[in-house]
């Protein structure tokens, strides 16, 4: 077991822990009531991970004599939206979870992502613990307390700042994940390697085989080493002002292709198209240093995720999508771009965003078809 803190500007009194190893979901009952104490804990989950680790939760709480209750919403990228978000928070009023309740976000982003949202908005905010089981969310979603929710226009729109009581991730839960989604969650672990730590790019590149074949022991350490990355970002900039925006590198094409192709493409698929783009971008605007696209492409093709944006996708619809982004400052589409792996640009101002003009943007796009 590991304990990662994750120091919080804001409010140091409200720091919080990762925890982090084979097993430790056991420690769920203690660690509520130590650091998360209420009168009734309310499990939010989806579907898929209802009956696989929701009502062993529930189970586990009741068991050490805390009162929990499941909630459970249907599984997918397309229900993290408000009226999922209004079904749950009237569902809990409902069961009568008042302001002395806890939520549990259990399951994978989009738990995280829409149980933090509730915890964060109803009665004007409850606390919560993150216990992620995907990749995807041990790695990158279940820290740094950003909740959030998708309008038709695009990803995460409407969301709050709400930081965990503490995350608990079980590398033992990723034992069920498809291999699909394990290489969804391991493309932000590349993301992490780009931006941040080139030795830690070829470490997650080597780990390939091992991780797509679900191998627990080589998943451990790269969760382990994304989780001390994520949390140093944004530990430094908790509100997303400076450097945090380094963690959006590939997300700007990435938003736009999962929300005008449907949400057909996993979060972690479109992100790998996007850091594809992104650093093809990065080198023809000289930013990159040569060599920087391809050994990202590199990265994401031993992974087996996509590198080229689909055909149903037209590039203008995609610029549309890109204006909606939160990057975007009078009216300019900005973008994270690496300078090279394990080095993102940034300007002698202090931006961690790059302004790109759209011809260039567009031909970016047509060049990755
Ligand atoms: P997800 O939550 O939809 O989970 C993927 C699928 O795996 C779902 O069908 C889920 O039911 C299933 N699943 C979950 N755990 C499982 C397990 N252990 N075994 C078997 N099946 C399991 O998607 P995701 O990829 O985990 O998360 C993507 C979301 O995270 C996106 O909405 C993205 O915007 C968000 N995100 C948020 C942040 C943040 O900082 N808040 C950062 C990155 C991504």
């Amino acid at each position: 077991m590991t304990t990662i803190p994750v120091p919080r500007t804001e409010s140091r009194d409200a720091s919080y822990e990762v925890i982090v190893g084979r097993g430790v979901g056991e420690r769920l009952p203690a660690l509520l009531g130590e650091r998360c104490p209420a009168h009734v804990y309310a499990v939010i989950t989806d579907s898929r991970v209802a009956p696989l680790y929701g009502e062993r939760t529930l189970a586990a709480l009741e068991a050490a004599g805390l009162t929990a209750r499941l909630f459970s919403f249907p599984a997918g990228e397309w229900n993290k939206v408000r009226d999922t978000w209004a079904d749950l928070c009237d569902r809990m009023i409902a069961a009568g979870i008042g302001r002395d309740a806890a939520v549990v976000a259990l399951g994978g982003g989009v738990a995280g992502d829409l149980g933090g949202f509730v915890a964060a908005t109803l009665h004007r905010g409850i606390p919560y613990v993150q216990v992620p089981t995907t990749v995807l969310a041990m790695v990158d979603a279940s820290v740094g307390g950003k909740t959030g929710i998708d309008l038709p226009a695009g990803k995460n729109l409407v969301g709050a700042f709400h930081a965990p009581r503490f995350v608990l991730a079980d590398i033992d839960t990723l034992g069920t994940l498809p291999r699909n989604q394990i290489a969804s969650g391991c493309a932000e672990a590349i993301k992490h390697g780009v931006v941040a730590d080139a030795a830690y790019a070829d470490e997650v590149g080597r780990g390939a085989a091992a991780c797509l074949a679900r191998a627990l022991e080589a998943l451990g350490p790269i969760v382990e080493r994304s989780i001390r990355i994520k949390g140093a970002v944004v530990a430094a900039d908790e509100r997303d002002h400076g450097r945090r925006q380094i963690l959006n590198f590939g997300h700007t094409v990435a938003h736009a292709v999962e929300a005008r192709s449907g949400y057909a493409l996993l979060h972690g698929e479109a992100v790998a198209i996007g850091m594809v783009v992104e650093a093809t971008l990065a080198e023809t605007l000289g930013v990159a240093r040569a060599g920087t696209r391809r050994r990202v492409l590199e990265l994401v093709e031993r992974y087996e995720l996509p590198c080229t944006i689909p055909e149903t996708v037209a590039t203008e619809d995609l610029l549309d999508a890109m204006r909606v982004d939160k990057k975007v400052r009078a009216g300019a589409v900005r973008f994270a771009l690496p300078a090279a792996i394990g080095e993102m640009a940034h300007s002698a101002d202090g931006a961690w965003t790059v302004e790109v003009d759209p011809p260039e943007i567009r031909a970016a796009l047509e060049a990755s078809r």
